[in-house]
């Protein structure tokens, strides 16, 4: 075939790509075209891509992964009783993803556009081209990874009136975050004929095996805890456990929460244990939040090196397989805002960028390429713990790439709390009065602690129709409704035609009333608690204050609000262990 064939060839994973009528189309290899950057020996067989995954979980010493972090150097790799150059594993994986990409494209591949980190040396672009020659291929060009995602996104069009345009003129600069599985780049681009990297900075040995490596060490723990086995140094366990850290912390990207059940994980002495415990994002984010950390200060030093400000950044693009955790979108967000961050898929926009300079070098012509983006950002009502407002907190922000499915958790206010509101707004404030209700429901609670989780998803599929489920985790409490969020209906007419949802009508002191409800069930909670009969008196006239304000509606309720809140705050303190 006379096409040029793009190629990704990532530490962690790979894929190939071909533009067609104008536009990339990822090949799928191995099912989706995320292809697994790993060989192991399967007694005299080289297997190469997702079988040699799952090969190298149980059999770690007869498989090769990350080969990219060697390549330039005369490091040999041992696989059986051969010794193989870095250039000659990594020609493994580009002959396996020529081949497969060939069976299903009906042909055979032989031109690719290959592409490596900006910060590779000339030794190691050298290396790479020597591997696709040992693969039989003919190497039109070497490519710039950050520049690959910036020719990809140069093309896309956000297919939504409301999201932020993206101009091609408007293009100037462009930041590239890129996280994969072991290494970390951030890029600083000047658009234009030639598209120009001004900084290229980042942290080859920070990356998402970081992350699962934390989880890891948290599931051995728990091991350890409970049956006094040690795995620190077991390689199949933790070869074993490896995966299913990844498994778990790909699962929090769109959950709030996420199961550990393993049996039979390999331990010392021909033993075997097993592992049942529960993660939570929020654990998560925590657990990880100096990795993240390190990332932003890499952006912020390649920004200094560019010797550029935030705001002169027309656009950041996230690309590698770990933007896919929220809290990295949020934390680039905080820099740079959300308008400037186009939403496409992260796994794909280098291998087809890639494509697209093959596509240039042949001579043909590129489209533009329109993506589906949710035009607002879909949040819930919560009570905001710093202040008891009522805040929208976003659930699926505004330019996610459609259908999206995202879940938060949250905690209940206080004990035996009987029910949940749940408001869906949509709009950019957290102010719930700038923003739309588009919908409403309840959910009745079964009796539990303060605090108690409730996980809240909201899916959107490519009509704009909103489905939300709520749960309150442990004990089987469920509700769903549905929201056509393209034409949501005033809140205060019927909607009959709404499904298995329930509709209210909008209240306006009714949120005040859930506000002041709030404050009084807390103070009741503590006054029933609070030993020191003086404390208690004090705490209970203050609320008494409060009721009677109320009720008159004279006087200084804020005043007098504040008042008791205070007093609440002081014995919550106190009474730490109220919860
Ligand atoms: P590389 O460029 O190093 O080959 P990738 O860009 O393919 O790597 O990223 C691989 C990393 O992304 C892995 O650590 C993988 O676990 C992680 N990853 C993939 N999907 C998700 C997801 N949905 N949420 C969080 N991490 C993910
Ligand atoms: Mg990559």
């Amino acid at each position: 075939m006379d096409k040029i064939y793009g190629i990704d060839l990532g530490t962690t994973n790979s894929c190939i790509s071909v533009l067609k009528d104008g536009r990339p189309h990822t090949i799928p290899v191995d099912g989706n075209g995320i292809v697994p950057s790993v060989v192991s020996l399967d007694k005299e067989n080289l297997l190469v891509g997702r079988v040699a995954a799952n090969r190298a979980a149980a059999f770690p010493e007869q498989s090769v992964r990350s080969v990219k972090r060697l390549m330039g150097t005369t490091e040999k790799l041992k696989l059986g009783k051969k010794d193989y150059d870095p250039e000659d594993i990594s020609a493994m994986i580009l002959r396996y993803l020529c081949d497969e990409a060939g069976k299903i494209e009906g042909g055979d591949i032989d031109r690719v556009v290959i592409t490596v980190p900006a910060y590779f040396s000339d030794a190691q672009r050298r290396a790479t081209m020597e591997a696709g020659k040992r693969a039989g291929l003919t190497v039109e060009r070497i490519v710039n990874e950050p520049t690959a995602a910036a020719l990809f996104y140069d093309q896309v069009k956000i297919a939504s009136t409301d999201a932020a345009p993206v101009h091609r003129e408007d293009a100037g600069y462009v930041l590239v975050y890129d996280l994969g599985g072991g290494t970390f780049d951030v890029s600083v681009l000047r658009m234009g004929e030639i598209i120009e990297v001004m900084a290229s900075t980042g942290d080859t040995h920070l990356g998402g095996d970081d992350f699962d490596r934390r989880i890891v060490t948290r599931i051995m723990r728990q091991i350890k805890e409970k049956d006094d086995i040690d795995l620190n140094d077991h390689v199949p366990a933790l070869a074993r456990l490896a995966g299913v850290a990844e498994k778990t912390k790909i699962t929090l990207s769109e959950n709030a929460v996420a199961r550990v059940n393993e049996t039979h994980i390999p331990a010392p002495g021909k033993k075997t244990c097993t592992v049942s415990m529960e993660f939570s994002r929020e654990e998560l984010e925590k657990m990880t939040e100096d990795l993240v950390d390190r990332t932003i200060v890499c952006v912020e030093k390649a920004m200094d090196e560019a010797k550029l400000t935030p705001d002169k950044i027309d656009r950041v693009l996230l690309v590698g397989g770990m933007t896919r955790m929220p809290v990295i979108v949020s934390r680039i967000e905080q820099i740079f805002g959300a308008a400037r961050m186009p939403v496409v898929d992260p796994d794909l926009s280098v291998a087809n960028g890639a494509a697209i300079q093959g596509g240039i070098i042949s001579g043909e012509n590129c489209e533009q390429i329109l993506v589906d983006v949710t035009p607002h950002t879909l949040s819930l009502e919560v009570l905001s713990d710093e202040d008891y407002t009522l805040q929208c907190t976003p659930i699926i922000p505004r330019n996610t790439q459609i259908p999206a499915t995202r879940a938060r958790m949250f905690g209940t206010v206080v004990h035996n709390q009987e029910t949940v509101r749940l408001n869906v707004y949509q709009g950019e404030s957290t102010d719930p009065d700038e923003n739309t209700l588009i919908g409403k429901t309840e959910l009745k609670l079964a009796k539990a602690e303060a605090d108690c989780p409730i996980v809240v998803e909201y899916s959107y599929d490519l009509n704009g129709i909103v489905h939300l489920i709520a749960e309150q985790k442990g004990y089987s409490r469920k509700t769903e409704i549905r929201i056509d969020s393209r034409n949501p209906q005033p809140v205060s007419q019927n909607l009959s035609e709404i499904e298995d949802g329930e509709w209210y009508e909008e209240d306006e002191p009714e949120a005040e009333a859930r506000a002041i409800n709030f404050v009084t069930q807390r103070a009741n909670t503590l006054i029933a608690k609070i030993e020191d009969k003086a404390k208690k008196k004090l705490l209970s006239d203050a609320l008494a204050r409060y009721e009677k304000a109320l009720k008159d509606d004279d006087g200084d309720i804020d005043g007098i609000e504040d008042e008791l809140l205070s007093l609440i705050e002081e014995n919550a303190e106190e009474n730490a262990e109220e919860n």
